[in-house]
């Protein structure tokens, strides 16, 4: 399997290289040159599988064995999807599960992606970079600078998967005050030498903007040994696909039965992995693109014009890791929707670039948005506490703020009548975002054994301009 960039100027790579690049030498992002296609058979032979059975099925479609030795490949999912890892279940169920499924209602499901370390779905994927990272690079005998921006979950998610990985140093940037409390102090309390926290004085667009300007510098990137593990990274999308495939068989009986999903949506990562789970042939009819008051997702999926805002016109809202006005994985399937063109693609993308915006409601494009299942909604504050707060009286279950804009989408699209299930996608666990479940709730949603007084722990951090060069020059001295 090799990997093409959606610019179409970069040199086509396997999966290995794309982990270690991230983005791709021409600005783009990169993707398999053909998606494996799945049979309703392959489905059934997948329904039964464990977790780390199943992303091994699956990991294993998009890695070439002389790339990554399948018996490697092995070994590294069954060191990351453990029970011990993915330990923090709501109410004791069973984590063995990794992503265990909750019945809401008839027909209405909620898929928790929120067990591991840091208590946000980002953990699923960054586990697995973790571990091969440290695999690759021991194997190739180098080291890494992990650069990365973070609205909080990513960073933390990074973090933790780092620590202690021989060979590999983090530098992440997040928008200073704009996290949540129990966010900062969980990647700020880390006091790990190859850990670099970088406060800058922004938003996370300003941080995000930064990292793409470091990587688009191929000197300053090849001499600094700079890696990502943002969102754009493959290895991230293809080890959230996983989860696509276990939540529909776990809401399913039979493979020719179909499934909604919803999922709350930023950075275009996670539900970019909807996408490619249905290219392969995972009956999902619709996939619901939840936003919050940034929606400029929303936006296009409504209209047709993509209009990324500047940070001074993003909302800083109580679902905080989707506070994001350009989502950078957005490419990945507007390249699927223009037929993979890769010279229409870097048109559109020199005007995002720009600064400016995009409309394909006049393309023939844009009528086949439907074609690929994508519904949207966005949500307010409001929206937010009357969700957490129907959640819990009727169904006794405390959500995070992130998956409650996840439930006013679901609900927005939903048709018990019908049928069919609808999956939500739970995001993060409530403590994260405990401030505002309070708000909803009036009391304080539970937190996992350990985390109890991380606020409290001393914390550590660098406050650096919002300016690139003075990001290099931290990273120069601190490497
Ligand atoms: C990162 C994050 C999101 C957004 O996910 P994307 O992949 O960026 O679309 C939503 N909710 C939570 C809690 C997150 O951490």
């Amino acid at each position: 399997m090799k990997y093409i960039s959606t610019r179409g100027q970069a040199p086509k790579i396997n999966f290995s290289e794309t982990l270690i690049t991230g983005l791709a030498s021409d600005g783009g992002l990169y993707l398999p040159e053909n998606y494996p296609n799945l049979s309703t058979d392959n489905l059934e032979e997948f329904r039964n599988l464990s977790y780390s059975d199943l992303a091994f099925a699956i990991m294993k479609l998009f890695i070439d064995d002389d790339d990554i030795p399948h018996d490697d490949l092995r070994n590294i999912i069954n060191k990351t999807y453990t029970k011990e890892i993915f330990s923090y279940t709501r109410d004791n169920q069973d984590s063995s599960d990794i992503t265990p499924l909750t019945k809401v209602d008839n027909h209405l499901y909620l898929l928790s992606l929120s067990n591991g370390p840091t208590l946000a779905f980002k953990d699923i994927a960054m586990q697995f970079l973790g571990n091969i990272f440290e695999y690759l690079l021991h194997k190739k005998n180098k080291t890494l600078n992990i650069l990365g921006a973070t609205s909080g979950d990513t960073g933390s998610a990074a973090e933790y998967a780092m620590i202690g990985k021989k060979g590999v140093n983090v530098f992440m940037l997040s928008p200073r005050g704009k996290m949540s409390p129990f966010q900062t102090a969980q990647m700020y309390s880390l006091q790990d030498n190859n850990i670099f926290n970088i406060s800058i004085d922004g938003f996370f667009d300003d941080c995000q903007d930064i990292v793409k300007g470091v990587s688009n510098d191929l000197d300053f990137k090849n001499q600094n040994q700079i890696g990502a593990v943002n969102s754009i990274n493959w290895g991230r999308i293809i080890a959230q696909v996983v989860y696509y495939f276990k939540g529909y068989f776990s809401s399913t009986n039979a493979s020719n039965e179909v499934i909604d999903v919803t999922v709350p949506s930023g950075n275009f990562g996670n539900i970019c992995a909807g996408h490619i789970s249905r290219m392969m042939g995972l009956p999902i009819r619709k996939l619901v693109v939840a936003t919050n008051e940034n929606n400029v997702l929303d936006e296009f999926f409504k209209t047709g014009v993509y209009k990324p805002r500047t940070s001074d016109d993003t909302y800083h809202t109580s679902s905080p890791s989707m506070d994001i006005s350009k989502a950078s994985n957005f490419e990945r399937f507007i390249f699927d929707l223009i037929e993979r063109n890769p010279d229409e693609l870097r048109s559109l993308w020199k005007k995002i670039d720009q600064g400016e915006s995009f409309d394909l409601s006049n393309t023939g494009y844009f009528g086949k948005v439907s074609n690929y299942g994508f519904t949207s909604s966005s949500s307010s504050h409001q929206n937010r506490l009357h969700f957490i707060k129907l959640l819990h009286k009727k169904y006794n279950l405390i959500i995070d703020t992130h998956t409650a804009d996840g439930f006013k989408a679901a609900f927005d699209h939903f048709d018990q009548t019908e049928a069919i299930p609808m999956v939500v996608l739970e995001t993060a666990l409530p403590t994260k975002f405990e401030e505002t479940v309070m708000e909803a709730i009036k009391m304080k949603p539970p937190r996992p054994d350990g985390l109890s007084n991380i606020e409290q722990l001393p914390q550590k951090s660098f406050e650096v301009d919002n300016d690139i060069n003075q990001v290099k020059q931290f990273i120069e001295s601190h490497s």
